[in-house]
C-alpha cells in the first residue's frame, strides 16, 4: 500500500488541492505534475470543491491485522465533480445508506497528533452531501468535524489512487 499524505499546513487542511492541465485542461488529483491525459506539464494548482458522488464502494468486514476493531467499514472509490477518482472512507453514513450515485462531500479530520512536536495530521473522508439552498449562500458548509479519536486505521483511507 501506497504511503499515507498527509496534509500539516492550514491552507491546505479543508481542501483537496490537485493540479489543472494549462495544455487541456484536465484537473489531476492527487498533484503528480504532468497531465495523464495530454502527457504535458502540469503544475498549476487546482483546489476541488469536495463534492463528488460514490463510484463504487466496499464494506471491510475482515480488516488487516491491527486493524481490526475498526471493522466494518466502508472505502468508496469517489468520483469528483472535476473528473478525478480518489478512495477514501466512507463516513456519518451507514451502510446500508450507501448506493452507487450518491452525493458525496469532502470532510476534513484529524487523524492523529504527533505527540513530540504537538502536530496534527488532517486528513480527508467523505460523507453524504447535505442538500444546500442554492439561495442561502449564508448556509456556509459546517466546520470540518475534529472530534474523531485518531486511529492509524483512518490513514489508511487517505490513500489517493492515481486514474488510470
Ligand atoms: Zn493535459
Amino acid at each position: 500500500m501506497e504511503v499515507a499524505r498527509y496534509w500539516r499546513t492550514t491552507g491546505q487542511r479543508y481542501q483537496l488541492v490537485g493540479e489543472v492541465c494549462p495544455n487541456c485542461g484536465n484537473r489531476i488529483f492527487p498533484p503528480r505534475d504532468v497531465c495523464p491525459v495530454c502527457e504535458k506539464e502540469a503544475r498549476t494548482p487546482f483546489t476541488f470543491s469536495g463534492k463528488g458522488e460514490v463510484y463504487s464502494y466496499s464494506t471491510i468486514h475482515v480488516a488487516p491485522e491491527g486493524f481490526e476493531k475498526f471493522a466494518p467499514y466502508t472505502v468508496a472509490l469517489v468520483r469528483l465533480a472535476e473528473g478525478p477518482l480518489v478512495t477514501a472512507q466512507l463516513t456519518d453514513v451507514d451502510e446500508d445508506e450507501i448506493r452507487i450515485g450518491m452525493p458525496v462531500e469532502m470532510v476534513t479530520r484529524v487523524l492523529r497528533e504527533d505527540g513530540e512536536r504537538g502536530m496534527l495530521v488532517y486528513g480527508y473522508k467523505f460523507r453524504p452531501a447535505r442538500p444546500v439552498s442554492a439561495d442561502a449562500p449564508k448556509a456556509a458548509a459546517a466546520p470540518a468535524r475534529v472530534t474523531e479519536p485518531a486511529t492509524n486505521m483512518s490513514e489508511l483511507s487517505l490513500v489517493p489512487q492515481p486514474t488510470a
